[in-house]
């Protein structure tokens, strides 16, 4: 696939416009269905990160979103 040159899904995400469905006993668990539309996304895991990729919206990686 594909990635999108769209930063749609990462803007919504940091700007606090929509919220992040994270599980909260799995924090580290990469999201699996983009918020914004209900696709699926390409999630990569690595053992201290993830990236998941919206063919829509884009990209997001999880050091992006880490508080
Ligand atoms: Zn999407």
């Amino acid at each position: 696939m594909k990635i999108p040159d769209n930063d749609e899904l990462a803007e919504a995400v940091l700007s606090g416009e929509i919220a992040w469905p994270l599980d909260p006993a799995r924090p580290y668990d990469a999201p699996r269905i983009c918020p914004l539309c209900g696709r699926r996304m390409v999630v990569k895991i690595s053992p201290m990160s993830w990236e998941a990729a919206c063919s829509r919206h884009g990209l997001l990686r999880s050091e992006w979103v880490e508080r």
